[in-house]
């Protein structure tokens, strides 16, 4: 690796060419997703039963789990001793590189699947231009960062992964391993030449807009201080790991890692382990780990929900129909994100294929009309009833009464990311494999030997966290300053979250965000947002470009106007995520700052800020 050069330039357009790829860190890091289960009995769901009432009875249990959580979510911050647990264990050492001090038309901050879209649509509509930063060592954001055994998707990947048709990929399972999405997202970089065009172990430490120069001016951790035109974040919305904060965390004397950064250097063959935290990643960890360790103790504050699978290969009788069929994937996309709540997570195969219709939800041609309010109450009982089956199922499986009963969770389904496995309920049935209730508040004493809970001393050799993740975290954005020397956080701060379709916020000229707050995240599929924010980045620089204009602002009108609705939306429909958990802040965060529940509204006024151009303060 001797003769590499990170920088050089192309001779034909001038700009810079980059190698900054890291090598893989370790061969120990095994591409394990999961395979699929056979076993019938850990397919089967207990029958849906439609006469179970959403009463009085029902609301009052629901209501008092939740309110026995209130201040759970304790967090600590990820500085100081605790920094090691954000280190990358996934490359080596960064590629050495001279700082730069250049310029560039367009930068882009993050390298996930945000990224590498908006490289496919930048470069295929003539930017070239473009530059990216990310703080990994290679291409995938979360599928770079989230490398635990068992890792898979839960959106069926058909529907999930971007651009099957121009790769002309197949995915091997349904629910692809994360091992095999982030090789996918490699192929896509080398294909696309995106590796040429990002600065990797490079994190953006600061981005200022400079109006006299109109410029930005971006800085990072490797000492560069780059101009740019344009400055697009696409930082992602799952990617600061959340570290519970435990009184005597830091006397623990075996390993620990996060979940986000699997170290593969610690073996857990025949050890003792505990894992705390029992949200989507550990659902998918607990069971290939529990093949391998000798102890493991599961510390759970807040069941899943856990639903069937049905994980299966990919056909070749599908394939070869895909084949045949171009476009299958963008069709096959579209018809998945008509499907909400439990029916995506079902993602059903004939509808998704063009087989069949969905069955239908009873509308009000259908029925008696109903009230905004009663058909959330609808809703409510529907949901609670889907929750009955899924406690049904733990019921099924589960050999003890107490372990079962500590499983069912009482939200509305939804209210934490639904999950779905056949092999994590068995698993707790193994007789090395515990389940610790630690409701309502979690976990809060380590020590030199492990975890202490009511007056039990749990001794272990290592100790996971599996505490999720800063949802729609701010940590790039109070890094930006924009036109009136305040960061975007400082903005929001003072104005509560204001943007204009979550991609524009005024004060902020040349300034895009991708899939970030108002955004996206009420859509099961995520790149549903990256795949439309990404199309609108292109369509809005391509008008400039025909206009001749070179600086784009939005009116403040629009950016309230939009948030406003941000809000109502999300009021309408709070009833339906009633819990404590990621997707409502804790309780804490005002209604309309976090995801977007607007349904097609976003979309509607970008198309229409396209058209008539009235939001934009051109210049
Ligand atoms: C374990 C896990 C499983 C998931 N499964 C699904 C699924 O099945 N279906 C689904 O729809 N969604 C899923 N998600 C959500 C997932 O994050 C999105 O689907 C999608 O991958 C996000 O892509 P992105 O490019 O927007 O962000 P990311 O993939 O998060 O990429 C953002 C990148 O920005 C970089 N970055 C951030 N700040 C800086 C900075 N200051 N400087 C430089 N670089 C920076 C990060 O290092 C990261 O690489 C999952 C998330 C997790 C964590």
């Amino acid at each position: 690796m001797n003769d590499r050069k990170p920088i050089q330039i192309n001779p034909a357009t001038g700009e810079k060419i980059f190698d900054t790829r890291a090598e893989k860190a370790s061969e120990r890091i095994k591409g394990r997703g999961y395979e699929v289960v056979t076993d019938k009995s850990h397919l089967t769901l207990p029958e849906y039963n439609a006469s179970i009432k959403w009463d009085d009875a029902a609301k009052a249990q629901m209501n008092k789990f939740k309110e026995s959580r209130r201040g759970a979510d304790n967090y600590v911050a990820m500085d100081g001793d605790f920094a090691r647990y954000l280190e990358d264990h996934h490359s080596a050492p960064p590629v050495e590189r001279e700082s730069l001090d250049d310029e560039c038309e367009i930068m882009v901050v993050g390298a996930g699947f945000a990224g590498l879209l908006l490289w496919y649509r930048l470069r295929d509509a003539g930017f070239t231009d473009v530059r990216f930063c990310d703080k990994a060592g290679d291409v995938g954001g979360t599928w770079y960062w989230n490398r635990y055994p068992g890792i898979a998707c839960d959106v069926e990947s058909y529907s999930y992964l971007p651009l099957l048709d121009e790769m002309g990929y197949f995915p091997k399972h349904k629910f692809a391993s994360g091992f095999e999405i982030y090789e996918y997202c490699q192929s896509m970089a080398k294909r696309f030449g995106f590796y040429d065009r990002c600065l990797f172990h490079t994190e953006v430490t600061g981005a200022k807009w400079d109006d006299e120069a109109k410029r930005w001016t971006v800085e990072t951790n490797r000492g560069d201080k780059m101009k740019s035109k344009f400055l697009l974040i696409a930082n992602g919305v799952l990617t600061t790991p959340r570290l519970a904060k435990i009184e005597g965390m830091e006397k623990f004397q075996g390993d620990s890692f996060h979940t986000a950064r699997w170290d593969y250097d610690v073996d857990l063959t025949g050890k003792r382990v505990g894992i705390i935290g029992t949200g989507a990643t550990a659902v998918q960890v607990i069971p290939e780990i529990a093949k391998e360790v000798g102890e493991l103790h599961i510390f759970q504050r807040t069941p899943s929900t856990i639903d069937v699978r049905d994980q299966r290969e990919t056909t070749q009788e599908e394939i070869e129909q895909w084949k045949n069929e171009p476009g299958w994937a963008k069709r096959r996309r579209e018809r998945f994100a008509k499907l909400f709540g439990r029916r995506a997570l079902q993602a059903n195969d004939a509808f998704l294929s063009g087989k069949a219709e969905q069955p239908k939800r009873r509308t009000r041609s259908e029925g008696p009309e109903l009230s905004p309010e009663e058909q959330i109450e609808r809703d409510l009982e529907t949901s609670y009833r889907i929750m009955e089956q899924i406690r049904d199922r733990v019921d099924a499986i589960i050999e003890d009464p107490k372990v079962a009963e500590s499983l069912k969770a009482y939200y509305p389904y939804g209210c934490k990311r639904p999950t779905f496995h056949d092999e994590y309920l068995p698993t707790l049935n193994m007789s090395h494999v515990h389940l610790v209730d630690v409701a309502p508040l979690g976990v809060q004493e380590i020590n030199e030997k492990g975890v202490v809970h009511d007056g039990v001393q749990y001794e272990f050799d290592v100790l996971i966290y599996a505490t999720g993740f800063d949802f729609m975290s701010r940590e790039t954005f109070a890094r930006v300053t924009g036109i009136n020397g305040q960061t975007i956080d400082e903005k929001w701060a003072e104005t509560g979250v204001r943007t204009f379709t979550g991609l524009h916020t005024n004060g902020f000229p040349n300034l895009l965000i991708v899939a970030g707050p108002q955004g996206q995240g009420a859509s099961f599929n995520f790149l549903d947002a990256i795949e439309e924010h990404s199309e609108y980045v292109v369509n809005l620089l391509t008008k400039m470009r025909e206009l001749d204009v070179s600086v784009v602002d939005i009116r403040e009108e629009d950016e309230i106007e939009f948030s406003e609705h941000c809000a109502a939306a999300d009021v309408a429909s709070a009833a339906l995520r009633d819990c404590l958990g990621n997707f409502t802040g804790y309780g804490r965060t005002e209604p309309g700052s976090l995801a977007y529940y607007g349904g097609k509204g976003a979309l509607k006024r970008r198309a229409r800020a396209l058209d008539t151009l009235e939001p934009y303060l051109f210049s």
